[in-house]
């Protein structure tokens, strides 16, 4: 590149635009792989750990999904960035602890990680409360039933914690709407493997509740695979706004 070097926030705007090229051409080459429509999959900008103002330069680049996994983090961002003028929808992606569903419902358009009755039950409150419209919520589902790791069990054990009942109360609750399922996937199995299973659990959960259609699967180093078994919406972190220093 010749001229002068460009400011650092017009650098990173620069840089921005290029990972979400790169990004969006991986996502359409997988849609064509898979023979899906490209206009299926919806790409979640995860933006943890960078700032609003990333934020606001991806709106002005097109894009309309937004993801953050911690609420003490996500609540000031998402205020900076309306008082910016930029709209995006919010995703909460993160564990969840019951004390902050109160703040998570005044941002969040779709929140991916319902893993108990107790806490679909504290939304479903803080919604009626602290909201206006319905709050659209998926379940997170363990895919490999370690215990030590987030959401909802496909077999049995604890009640609280089944995706069945998990399904039934976000379904059952008047200020809440069940959209689908979402998963990570385990470290020690291959995302086909994964994304397959996953693809197992909304079949069987659409049996029960045909408009839950969302399948939310699929980060930086695995969105193929995840297209490739029917994922509705990726969720990109450092693929689109580079390697974080922290592991969350
Ligand atoms: C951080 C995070 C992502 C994005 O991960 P990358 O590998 O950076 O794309 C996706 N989903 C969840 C739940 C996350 O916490």
């Amino acid at each position: 590149m010749t001229g002068p070097p460009l400011p650092a926030p017009d650098r990173r705007r620069a840089q921005l635009a290029e990972n979400l090229a790169s990004v969006r051409a991986r996502i359409d080459r997988a849609c064509v792989d898979a023979g899906r429509d490209p206009a299926e999959v919806t790409m979640v900008a995860v933006t943890k750990t960078y700032p609003a103002g990333d934020v606001v330069s991806l709106a002005g680049l097109g894009v309309t999904d937004v993801g953050e996994n911690r609420d003490q983090e996500a609540a000031p961002k998402a205020a900076e960035v309306a008082a910016a003028g930029a709209d995006v929808r919010w995703h909460f992606v993160g564990q969840l602890q019951r004390n902050k569903a109160r703040s998570v419902v005044r941002y969040a358009d779709l929140v991916h990680s319902v893993d108990s009755v107790r806490l679909a039950a504290a939304l479903g409150e803080a919604a009626d409360r602290h909201r206006d419209r319905p709050l659209a919520a998926l379940v997170q589902v363990n895919l490999d039933g370690a215990a030590d790791r987030g959401g909802a069990l496909v077999d049995g054990g604890d009640p609280d914690r089944e995706v069945a009942a998990v399904a039934a109360a976000l379904a059952g609750h008047p200020r809440l709407r069940l959209a689908g399922v979402m998963a990570v996937a385990p470290l020690d199995w291959a995302p086909e493997r994964a994304f397959a299973r996953l693809a197992e659990v909304a079949a069987g959960l659409r049996a029960d509740h045909p408009d839950a259609v969302v399948v939310s699967a699929g980060m930086s180093g695995d969105l193929e695979a995840a297209i490739s078994h029917g994922a509705t919406h990726v969720r990109i972190g450092s693929a689109l706004l580079g390697m974080r220093s922290t592991l969350r």
